[in-house]
């Protein structure tokens, strides 16, 4: 398919992707939306920055358009995750759309998302657990909701959200379409598909346990207390915006201050911060007002900033799924970007499930202790003083408190 055109797309909608840019549909596009068009329900895999969100998006929109009645509840596991499909929701839906839409996520005032509901919203985009306080209150009602979409399901799982999805299709007609994307597909969300889908269609695209391959790969064998000089020697090296990830709320914290302090325009994005706050931090990331996002996993998941050049694993991730999402930052929608991970003696076994997830067939490759260079500089940071560039005033410390 050469454009939109053969979708059969209502004039509103053909004119917003016109307006967005979007000439071509992406492969997971071309298979789920004739699909989901025809009314199935669908169990797609893609990997991020594949176009998944308007994939679900344009379907649900036409559906809308065309039908006077009903409302779609889209929910997804972040709250960032939720701002970006609701953007595009409104960009699909156009300037003045009678369609009303309400954002219903956590942290933010209840009174504003009162309102919004008592407007009778035909699209809900939001978390399950504030989704979930609503429908108890009695705020949102979902009986004649048909359309439903879960995006990133192995996340709201891997979250502890089942307990919450279960509930809230207790409160949603039998009778709907459901389309369910995951990243992964794990037996947990074959169970799940199995008991709340209707004769799903199968839709993938790529693989789903693979890197794009747009993005070069490397990897540093460091000793713990030498990561942080090393990352300052990589933002040094790097230029454009640079996603840090880092494995607690407490190190994002620090190593935001700590960098801010050895002159780097940095920000820490996680789940502790209110969030004002975490908008305020993606809204400066996106207009790059700032170069550096230091960020856990749960916060960064999904997010699609489009000048990200560069992924920098200072923690390895606890899961090693999380390591194909954390290099879908970079190289979104097909441009280039970089990676590298820092892997300390400790992390022999989290590195290991990283090559076997890549690469389930090859052999595991040794797992050879960091070589300590002699004296207390590393060979970066040397090569850093020589070309005059600042010294480290002060070692970041490594704290052990609760995890993102
Ligand atoms: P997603 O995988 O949904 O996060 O999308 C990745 C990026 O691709 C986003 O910046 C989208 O705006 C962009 N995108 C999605 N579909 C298209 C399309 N058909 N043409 C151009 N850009 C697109």
């Amino acid at each position: 398919m050469k454009n939109f055109d053969g979708f059969g797309l209502s004039p509103v909608l053909a004119k917003s992707l016109a307006y967005m840019k979007y000439t071509k549909p992406t492969p997971i596009q071309e298979q789920a939306i004739p699909l989901a068009l025809e009314g199935h329900d669908i169990m797609g895999t893609a990997q991020t920055g594949t176009g998944k969100t308007a994939a679900f998006a344009i379907p649900l929109v036409e559906k809308l358009l065309n039908d006077p009645q009903g409302s779609a509840l889209v929910l997804t596991p972040t709250r960032e995750l939720g701002k970006q499909i609701i953007d595009i929701m409104h960009q699909l839906l156009g300037p003045k759309s009678a369609i009303k839409t309400a954002f219903i996520i956590g942290g933010e005032s209840m009174g504003k998302q009162f309102n919004q509901l008592r407007a009778k919203p035909r699209l809900i985009v939001g978390t399950p657990g504030r989704i979930n306080d609503h429908l108890e209150r009695g705020s949102l009602k979902l009986n004649d909701t048909h359309l439903l979409v879960l995006d990133e399901t192995d996340r709201m799982l891997d979250m502890g959200f089942t307990i919450q999805l279960e509930r809230i299709f207790k409160y949603m007609p039998e009778k709907r379409q459901t389309l369910m994307f995951s990243a992964t597909l794990p037996k947990n969300i074959l169970k799940l598909s199995e008991k709340y889908l209707n004769d799903p269609k199968r839709v993938a695209v790529g693989e789903t346990n693979v890197v794009a391959k747009n993005i070069k790969q490397d990897v540093i064998r460091i000793e713990q207390d030498k990561k942080y000089d090393e990352l300052m020697s990589q933002l040094y090296d790097r230029k454009g915006s640079v996603i840090v990830f880092v494995k607690t709320k407490y190190n994002a914290d620090r190593m935001a201050k700590n960098l801010r302090r050895d002159g780097f325009e940095t920000e820490a994005l996680h789940g502790d911060l209110r969030q004002n706050k975490r908008d305020r931090v993606m809204q400066g990331f996106r207009k790059q007002d700032f170069r550096v996002l230091i960020a856990t996993d749960i916060a960064a998941r999904g997010l699609d900033v489009p000048h990200i050049e560069h992924v920098i694993n200072y923690d390895l991730p606890q899961v090693a799924e999380d390591f194909i999402h954390r290099m879908g930052r970079t190289a979104r929608a097909g441009a280039e970007g970089s990676a590298v991970s820092f892997v300390s003696n400790q992390d022999g076994r989290k590195w290991h499930a990283i090559e076997r997830l890549l690469n389930p067939n090859a052999a595991p490759t040794k797992f050879e202790k960091a070589p300590r260079p002699s004296g207390n500089k590393s060979r970066k940071q040397d090569g850093r003083q020589q070309n005059g560039r600042p010294t480290p005033k002060r070692r970041f410390n490594r704290s052990k408190k609760k995890a993102a």
